[in-house]
This record gives structure tokens, sequence and C-alpha cells, in this order.
């Protein structure tokens, strides 16, 4: 489908770097409101036809694959970004999660929380039109998702162990035909994409519909390297290159970047100037800094009759009860935990691909139980994205320096995690249990956080960057904390907002 196609000289557009859950959706929202909008994505254009049940054939396809010094992520290089690789578990933070400082305290010298300049409150009603957008089952009167073997054993081990907030519902995954898609067939390849499109994915959802208001244009394979500004400090368009590995030019009216924290930091420091020498919008010093990634784990158990979890969506089930900041437990915030299938790739990437702890597990693999860890992870300054002194990439970008070190507060909240996790299973007579870290850089948070004070931040409560009035960060990059629960849900409803507050601006001639 094609949408409409700007100049590269019309400064009237708003252009959008980045076409993944944030991009796609802040694009989406402005061009349903009359803003004219180019979407620049570095990955290629894929369609439904393209997906296959084949997990490394489409990490090849789109995944991204250019170089990066330091930590892993697992992200995407294509149209739609990580929505097309992602499980789909969608949670609201909880209350106490915007205010990590003043819930948890400064935990201690390294770390460097803030609350967030908003609330729960006022980003409710922005969750709600997320939820609807997304169809989030068990919410809006969508129906639950349904109930695999996989999640029937947790939740009754779960019971066992006295939990009691459980549930199956709270994915972005049709579990009836709604919004033109079907529903979940329960086939479990959701990490190498959605063949059948019942997973919300801003391919075939934002992004078609965008196109539709002929407002907006999509240009894949354009890789942004650097934003441009004037003499005021104002952004006045993005150069990027073309597969070709042609530089272009896109004249704007405001920028919103949305490249999933590593790209995000990366364009910014990228764009420094004699206005802004250590970066754009970086008179903080806080760009790349304050990456969070969440405190991840892994649980396997071998239970005594068949499990199955292969035949389910990847994820489906969530324990919200250990969510409550309580310091008995011996660190701050609190943790969710999440039923999860694995396909044998998968878990020979989990349990090291070799050797007897493997085999063991291997040979029960009908026998399988799984589970996720997902918990709140301390922002320190020293956990950050830098740009490599003198190393290029292909695109002629400086590559991009991961450096992310777990704290002593995450260690022991896994700690905790997979004690309780153990407690779950073997109530049901598990016969042998693993856990340990998932260190996969899935959730990707901070680097361009939103703070009350501009010392402490990037963004101000719209994602708006406290130096430049016409430039926004429309992802994960503006979280101020990691809160427990995964990202998207939460990065969604912000860009719908941020979406609401630049018409407004627009409509009053003050952007
Ligand atoms: C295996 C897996 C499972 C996950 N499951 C969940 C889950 O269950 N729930 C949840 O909430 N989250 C989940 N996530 C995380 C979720 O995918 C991300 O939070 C979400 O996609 C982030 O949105 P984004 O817009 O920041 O980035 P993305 O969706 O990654 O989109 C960024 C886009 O920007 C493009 N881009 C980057 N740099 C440039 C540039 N310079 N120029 C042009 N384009 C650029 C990229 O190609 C990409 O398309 C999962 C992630 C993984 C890997
Ligand atoms: S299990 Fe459901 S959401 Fe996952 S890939 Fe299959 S149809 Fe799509």
């Amino acid at each position: 489908m094609m949408g409409k196609q700007f100049t590269p000289d019309d400064a009237s557009v708003v252009v959008v770097i980045g076409s993944g859950a944030g991009g796609g959706t802040v694009a989406n929202e402005l061009a349903q409101k009359g803003i004219d909008v180019v979407c620049l994505e570095a990955g290629s254009r894929l369609t439904l036809a393209d997906v296959e049940n084949n997990p490394p054939l489409m990490d090849a396809r789109m995944g991204w694959h250019d170089k990066r010094i330091g930590n892993f992520l697992w992200v995407c290089k294509t149209v739609g970004g990580t929505t097309m690789r992602w499980s789909g578990v969608t949670p609201r933070l909880q209350a106490h999660e915007f205010r990590a400082l003043t819930t948890y305290g400064q935990i201690d010298a390294g770390t460097s929380l803030i609350d967030w300049p908003l609330t729960l409150d006022e980003l409710a009603p922005y969750y709600d039109k997320a939820e609807l957008k997304m169809g989030v089952s068990g919410s809006h009167a969508i129906p639950p998702s349904e109930e695999s073997n996989n999640y029937k054993v947790f939740k009754a081990g779960a019971r066992l162990a006295g939990y009691q907030q459980v549930t199956s519902g709270r994915m972005a995954i049709n579990p009836v035909a709604r919004d033109g898609r079907p529903g979940c067939q329960q086939i479990g390849f959701c990490h190498a994409g959605c063949a059948i499109g019942a997973k919300w994915s801003t391919l075939y959802t934002e992004i078609p519909k965008a196109e539709l208001t002929g407002h907006f244009e999509l240009r894949a394979n354009s890789m942004a390297v650097r934003i441009d500004h004037d003499k005021t400090g104002k952004v006045t368009g993005v150069i990027y290159r073309d597969q070709e590995g042609k530089l272009h030019e896109q004249k704007a009216r405001a920028v919103c970047v949305a490249g999933n924290v590593v790209e995000t930091a990366r364009i910014l420091l990228n764009s420094d100037s004699m206005l802004f020498p250590n970066g754009l919008a970086n008179s903080s010093g806080q760009v790349g800094r304050n990456y969070m990634r969440h405190t991840f784990g892994a649980v396997l158990a071998v239970m005594p009759k068949p499990v199955n979890m292969h035949r389910s969506a990847r994820q489906t089930g969530i324990l919200f009860d250990e969510q409550a900041h309580n310091p008995e437990r011996g660190f701050a915030g609190g943790y969710q935990l999440q039923a999860i299938g694995g396909d044998p790739h998968t878990m020979s990437d989990t349990l090291g691909g070799w050797g007897s702890e493997h085999t063991a597990f291997m040979d029960n693999y009908s026998n399988l139980a799984a589970l996720f860890i997902t918990g709140e992870d301390p922002a320190e300054s020293r956990n950050r994205i830098s740009l490599h002194d003198t190393e290029l990439d292909a695109s002629g970008l400086p590559v991009p320096v991961v450096e992310y070190r777990n704290h002593q507060n995450t260690d022991a909240m896994r700690d905790h995690a997979i004690g309780a996790s153990r407690r779950i299973y073997e109530s049901l007579g598990a016969l042998h249990f693993w856990g340990g870290d998932a260190p996969v850089g899935c959730h990707n948070m901070g680097v361009a956080r939103m703070s009350a004070d501009p010392n402490d931040g990037v963004t101000n409560r719209w994602g708006q960057a406290h130096d430049v009035p016409n430039l926004f960060v429309s992802d994960g990059s503006i979280f101020s904390s990691s809160g427990a629960g995964n990202p998207t849900l939460t990065i969604v409803a912000l860009a719908i907002r941020q979406a609401d507050h630049i018409a407004e601006r627009m409509n009053q001639k003050t952007l």
C-alpha cells in the first residue's frame, strides 16, 4: 500500500524516525489528526507472506545485525520494528512505579533514581486508548487469552504457593477476530513474527491505517544518520541514507525519534554541533545514560506429566502478587512472573546449547513448564549507550557501545523470583528445576528520560526535549524508571499522549 509522497524540502511535515511501537504509533496518531508525517525506517518492509515459522530464518530477515559493541540487544530492523518479534504481554505500570525515588529512596551512590514527571492517573486514559488500539485481552470487554497447559500448570502451582493475582489476560494478541485481524491459532512462533497477524504489530495496524489518511509517507530502507538544526537550536530536518548508500535530507517542522533506545541515543549523540557540542538535547549530559533493561530471569521445571508448553502463544499468563514494593524481601521494587513456552531453538540458547544440564531438560521436553521473570531495574548513570571514538559502521555512523551491568538489587530480586518459581513448581511435584539470568536485552528503557528538572533528564513530561522545543522522543528511551512489567503498552500510551500534545501545540501555533 502506498501513502502520499512528500517532497524533501517540505518543511511542514513531522519526521518520525522508526516505525516500531513508538514510531509507528505516534506517526499514525498524527496522521489521523490530519498532520503530515514522513516516517523514516532503516529496515525493509515485509508482508505477512514473508513471515515463516522459522526463528533463525526470520532473525536473518528482520533482526538488527549492524555492529554494536557490548551487551546484546534482541531487537529488529524492519518495518514494524520489534513489534514483529515481541510476545505481546501488555501490563500497565503500577502507581508506585511512577514514584521510584519517592517509594524506594536512592538505593545507593551508584543509582540515579528519579520520579516520573507524570502519574498513573494522568496516563490512565491513554492506557485505555492503547489497550483498545492493541486489542489487549481481558480488557475493555475483550475476552481473556486461551489458557494453555503451561498457564494452567503455572496457575495451579501459584495458587498452592499462596498467590492470588494470576491472569491469562493482558496480551496484545487477538483471542478472537478483531480489527480486521484473525484470532490466535496457538502455534507459538510469535518471536518469528505472526504469520496471520493475530499479534499486534505496527507493520499491519498503525502503518497501513496511517497510509489510508493521505497524510503519511513511509520510507523504508532509510537510515537516519543525523538531525539538523538552525541557529536558534530548533531542528530543521533529518539526514538519512537510502538503500544505495546515498544521503538525502527531509526537512521537518518537528522530529520524533523512536529508534529503540540504542539507536535513539546514537542519533542524538551523533547530531552534535557547535551549539550542542555533547550531542543534540544533551546539555544535561544524560543522553545515553540510565539505560535500563529489567531484571530478567528464566525458569524451567520438569513436571511429572506432559505439559507441551509449545502448544500456545509464546507467552500467556502473568502473576502480579510480587510487583508491590516490599523491602522486607531484601530489594527495592517488584517483579512479575510470566508463563512462557519455548521452542527447542530458544531453549537451547537459554541453557547454553550443550552439556548435561541441557540434555536433562531436552530429554523431557514434553514435560517442561517454563516461566519468565521481569522486574524493576534501578537506573544507574554507568549503564549507558555511547559512541565509539573511531569505529564507523556501514551507514557511516559511529558504532554504538552498550555498557550494562546488573545492580545487586537486580541479582537479589532475581534470586527471590527464582525461589518463588521453585515453590510454584515443587508444589505440583516438579522432578527437576532450573532458574537463571536471561540477559537478552528485550526491554530497553531510559537514555533520554523524562524529568521534572532538566538537569536530571533529557525530555519533559511530553517526551519533548528540554533543550529543543520541536524535538520529541517517542520510544522507551523516555521512561524515568523501568517498573516491573513489559514496557510496550506504556510506550504506546505515551506515544498517543504525545501526539495529542504535538497537535495541540500546532493548533496553538507554538510548534
Ligand atoms: C523476543 C522479544 C519479546 C518481547 N516481548 C515483549 C512483550 O511481551 N511485551 C512488551 O511490552 N514488550 C516486549 N518486547 C519489547 C518490545 O518489542 C519493545 O518494547 C518495543 O518494540 C519497543 O518499541 P520501539 O518503538 O522503541 O522500538 P522498535 O519496535 O524496535 O522500533 C524501532 C524501529 O526504529 C528503526 N530504527 C532504528 N534506528 C533507526 C534509524 N537511525 N533510522 C531509521 N529507523 C531506525 C528500527 O529499524 C525499528 O524498526 C519484546 C522484545 C523481544 C525482542
Ligand atoms: S501463537 Fe498466535 S500470536 Fe503467536 S504467532 Fe501463532 S497465531 Fe500469532
